[in-house]
């Protein structure tokens, strides 16, 4: 709509001034307890949009100064509730990023809360009264897991592989196959990883086959390290050859070079039950590696942080970088680390039982179809005239993990004769909890695999509030 100049400059000129809209009575409290910085600038911002918008034609008239006055009450109202909300994964991703990853366990939960509102033995130990380290406190743990005296753990683990390249091998080469160089995600690429942290990429191979000798015409004096990427997220198929990672650690020894494998998922494959078609921290080790690094927060099931494993002259290389204090972790990280390490010393899955991904391995098909059942006659209750049914799915490890691995999973189609598929996506996700589905193909699903006890009440409870009109 072009907008008429001489209406335009009326309706500005009829804008309230700032000092108008704050000596509104829907402001007398949040000024009373609001900095005045905040609340004046959130006014301003409140009156430079209606400005814009009536520039542009968007706006017919001016609101009353009180009606600004409540927006801004709001708008303060809405900026102290808690950033993060709790939120229904309906999704059948288990390790899914945009949702946090992992879930932790109540002990480790109980960890965090325990050591946040106290002093800390964070860098004391308690022995000596001397200083140690954070990182040290993991390390009898990593040990008794894997075997493996030395480690540390930093933020997570691109920062890890970070820490390693620069640590180790900075100014100096780092050779790695061209069927590794993969983007994890986000703005992780190998080869910018490897050149950012101050090394020089040596590609060896081509896409879908590198054999050992072509590690070995590679290796010249100024070789650092040979790096082992996990491609978590993608296979190539057909006519492929990768090196088997006991052939590299070989030509490693003879040559001098060590070899690292960024792992990506930590998987820790319990002694009994089920066990995951997913490299273990274990096999790696096994086969000699001098260095491994692995996520926190994925199959391990913990909470964000990286973890290397190694030889200890390296280890004590890393904590020795200015970047490892840059990278580290804090006490929460420590505590629920500790606890979520803890439970994995138990040999089997069922005596682990809150780690998520051990937890959604159990989720046998037939509890998913009772819990699929369940949601279906009580979302029905609630909503006579849509339609529910129970479906067959799949579900993802996610994060990374197994991108091959399809879970079996039951979901809960719904249908809204006022709603279109999207819609609900959209009304459900915007709700308090928020319930995060999926719409595909024009039908919308709740997928029951990575529902948590209590989250079908809380969809009940959401599907229950939407209106005809939402
Ligand atoms: C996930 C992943 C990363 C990144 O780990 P974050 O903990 O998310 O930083 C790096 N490398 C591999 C192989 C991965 O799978």
């Amino acid at each position: 709509m072009p907008v008429d100049k001489d209406e335009l400059n009326r309706l500005l000129r009829q804008l309230p001034q700032v000092d108008a809209v704050l000596s509104q009575p829907a402001l007398a409290q949040p000024l009373s307890t609001f900095r005045h910085a905040v609340v004046t600038r959130l006014v301003r911002d409140e009156l430079a949009r209606l400005r814009e918008r009536l520039k542009r034609g968007k706006q017919a008239a001016i609101p009353q100064p009180d009606e600004l006055a409540q927006r801004v009450a709001n708008r303060l109202a809405e900026l102290s509730r808690p950033l993060l909300k709790p939120t229904v994964n309906a999704t059948g991703i288990v390790l899914h990023t945009n949702l946090g990853r992992a879930l932790l366990s109540s002990r480790a939960q109980q960890a965090v809360a325990d050591i946040t509102g106290a002093y800390s033995n964070l860098e004391l130990d308690l022995t000596t009264g001397k200083r140690t380290r954070r990182d040290v406190t993991l390390e009898p743990l990593l040990y008794a897991l894997t075997g493996c005296p030395a480690s540390t753990v930093v933020n997570n683990n691109s920062a890890a592989v970070f820490l390693v390249l620069n640590a180790l091998a900075n100014g100096r080469e780092v050779i790695t196959s061209r069927g590794e160089l993969v983007e994890i995600g986000g703005s992780y690429r190998v080869p910018d990883v490897v050149m950012s942290s101050g090394c020089k990429l040596v590609e060896v191979g081509t896409t879908n086959r590198t054999r050992l000798d072509d590690y070995r015409r590679a290796i010249t004096e100024d070789s650092a390290l040979i790096l082992k990427t996990h491609t978590s997220n993608y296979r190539i198929i057909g006519f492929t050859e990768s090196t088997p990672l006991s052939d590299l650690v070989a030509l490693g020894r003879e040559t001098g070079v060590p070899v690292f494998v960024d792992l990506g998922s930590g998987y820790l494959a319990p002694d009994a039950g089920a066990r995951l078609k997913e490299e273990d921290v274990q096999e790696v080790l096994d086969a000699g590696a001098e260095l491994v690094s692995f996520s926190g927060d994925k199959l391990l099931g913990g909470p964000q942080a990286g973890i290397v494993l190694g030889a200890k002259e390296h280890i004590v290389k890393l904590r020795k970088s200015p970047l490892w204090r840059v990278l580290r972790i804090d006490k929460m990280t420590v505590a629920a680390l500790g606890a979520t390490l803890a439970e994995h010393l138990h040999s089997r899955a069922a005596d682990q039982p809150e780690i998520t991904q051990l937890n959604h391995l159990a989720v046998s098909e037939a509890e998913q179809l009772k819990l699929a059942r369940r949601l279906k006659q009580k979302l029905a209750l609630y909503q006579p005239t849509w339609e529910f049914e129970v479906a067959e799915g799949t579900g993802f490890y996610g994060g990374g993990s197994l991108p091959e691995e399809q879970l079996p999973a039951r979901l809960v189609t719904v249908k809204s004769p006022h709603h279109s598929a999207d819609r609900l996506d959209t009304i459900l996700r915007h709700g308090d909890p928020p319930v995060v589905g999926y719409s595909a193909a024009g039908v919308f699903a709740l997928n029951v695999l990575t529902l948590v006890p209590g989250d079908v009440e809380r969809i009940c409870q959401r599907i229950k509030e939407v209106g005809d009109g939402d």
